[in-house]
């Protein structure tokens, strides 16, 4: 399956590192990808980064999302890439995260039809999950799960910061 959880509410990388742990309960080997590397430290990176069945690839600091320097920021996202690639053609791997991979494709900073092909092509068992808002529609066609979580409320706009173990 290709699930993508998108959206403007909160509950997208939470939900996929739900997915990951029931994974990770049931024995099975996951690879998880995150595209941005956040302020805080999180805890599902804490929890998961040398767990035995889980690899973990974080996209190197260095993307300033300022496009001060957009060579830098591709050639950071193509190295991230690499590790995704090296998941989604690992026939050991029953379940990859690419957490916060939509913005890759929306912003220009990854190929996407490079992106789709390897998404299609991947080992017929392994389950794939993308994350992010704004998932562009080609990847909503290729997906079979689709949800996305609406911003109905969110404490941020009361003025409420970020929460650990909720936010991170
Ligand atoms: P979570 O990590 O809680 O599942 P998410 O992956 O759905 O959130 P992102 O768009 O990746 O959301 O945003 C990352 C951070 O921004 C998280 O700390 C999250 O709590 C916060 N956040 C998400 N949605 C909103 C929102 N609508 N308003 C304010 N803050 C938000
Ligand atoms: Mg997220």
């Amino acid at each position: 399956l290709l699930l993508v959880l998108t959206g403007n509410g909160t509950g997208k990388s939470s939900s996929a590192f739900g997915m990951i742990g029931r994974s990770v309960g049931h024995g099975l080997h996951c690879g998880v990808v995150q595209f941005i590397k956040g302020t805080w430290e999180c805890g599902e990176h804490l929890l998961f980064k040398d767990h035995p069945l889980v690899s973990f690839h974080v996209m190197a600091t260095g993307f300033t999302w300022e496009t001060q320097d957009r060579d830098k920021d591709i050639a950071a996202a193509e190295k991230t890439w690499d590790a995704a690639c090296s998941l989604l053609t690992d026939d050991s791997i029953s379940v990859v995260l690419l957490d916060e991979l939509t913005y890759m494709l929306t912003y220009g900073y990854l190929d996407k039809q490079q992106v789709l092909d390897t998404l299609s092509r991947r080992p017929a068992h392994q389950h794939v999950i993308v994350t992010g808002r704004n998932a562009s529609p080609e990847l909503l066609e290729l997906a079979d799960t689709v949800s996305e979580i609406k911003d109905t409320k969110h404490a941020f706009n009361a003025g409420i910061k970020v929460q650990k173990g909720i936010d991170y």
